[in-house]
């Protein structure tokens, strides 16, 4: 059974097209700035996920908050330059480095600090070491999820494990009092496919945009289209249809050549 990723049911809301070429014809995106830039977050969210546990189990008795954040500050810092460093050919051909700088130097500074918050409310109720890292709510980053019920596979920017679950998608861009449905799509499939892999419900995520976090609800409407356009797309790939073509983002699509 093919699964289809929740990221290619919020394209096929904007442009069907496109999940055509990748899903139909097998065509792969022209990399781009944006694709660049996309993996080189994706990858420093995965890579500050790993580190999560030896911070905390570092943490000692009574610390206090400058000095947890120093710590999550330093790791964070090291693997943004080593990631830097991976992605140097890519980040000088698309002459986005001061894009990288900005975006993810802000997601890492939230990043430290939100941990930091969190980790030191433990610290003080007596929490510390391995027992820190036991308790204290986990944040789980490029976390990938399958479901075969739902027939959806999704990789999910960051879930926050507390008494709820609470998914979250990190967007790349200003919120200028918009969202898009194919911003609340990814977000509902998302929660959708937590809630199968943490047996709970889920009735809201977050969408982070650069400069707002935004609520959104997982009304059951929203999970309709959202089962309705999967259907669509595994409809096209079925049957091979070619959707009509829409005038939408092309300037920033890596199928544009090929869709002219
Ligand atoms: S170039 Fe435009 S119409 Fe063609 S696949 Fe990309 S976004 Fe869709």
């Amino acid at each position: 059974m093919k699964l289809i990723n929740v990221s290619d049911i919020a394209t096929y809301a904007i442009c069907p097209l496109k999940v055509y070429y990748k899903l139909v014809l097998g065509k792969k995106e022209r990399i781009n700035e944006n694709i660049v830039f996309g993996r080189i977050k994706h990858k420093f969210m995965e890579k500050i996920n790993e580190v999560e546990k030896e911070i905390l189990e570092g943490i000692k008795k009574d610390e206090i908050y400058e000095s947890i954040k120093r710590k999550f500050d330093e790791k964070y810092s090291l693997i943004f330059q080593n990631l830097k460093q991976d992605y140097k050919k890519e980040i000088e051909k698309f002459n986005i480095e001061k894009r990288v700088d900005e975006e993810i130097g802000k997601i890492k500074k939230e990043e430290a600090e939100i941990r930091a918050k969190t980790a030191v409310k433990f610290v003080n109720l007596g929490f510390y070491g391995k027992e820190l890292y036991e308790v204290v709510p986990k944040f789980l980053c490029e976390y990938e999820i399958k479901s075969f019920v739902l027939g959806m596979k999704g990789r999910i920017d960051k879930i926050r494990i507390d008494k709820e679950i609470t998914p979250y998608e990190i967007k790349s861009r200003m919120y200028n009092n918009k969202i898009w449905l194919s911003e609340k799509l990814q977000i509902c499939g998302y929660a959708m496919l937590a809630e199968r892999k943490f047996k709970t419900n889920i009735d809201y995520g977050f969408l982070k945009f650069k400069d707002k976090t935004v609520k959104i609800e997982i009304k059951n409407s929203l999970r309709e289209i959202l089962i309705d356009l999967k259907k669509e797309i595994e409809k096209m790939i079925k049957n091979k249809t070619k959707p009509e073509k829409k005038e939408v983002a092309c300037k920033s699509c890596g199928f544009y050549e090929i869709c002219k």
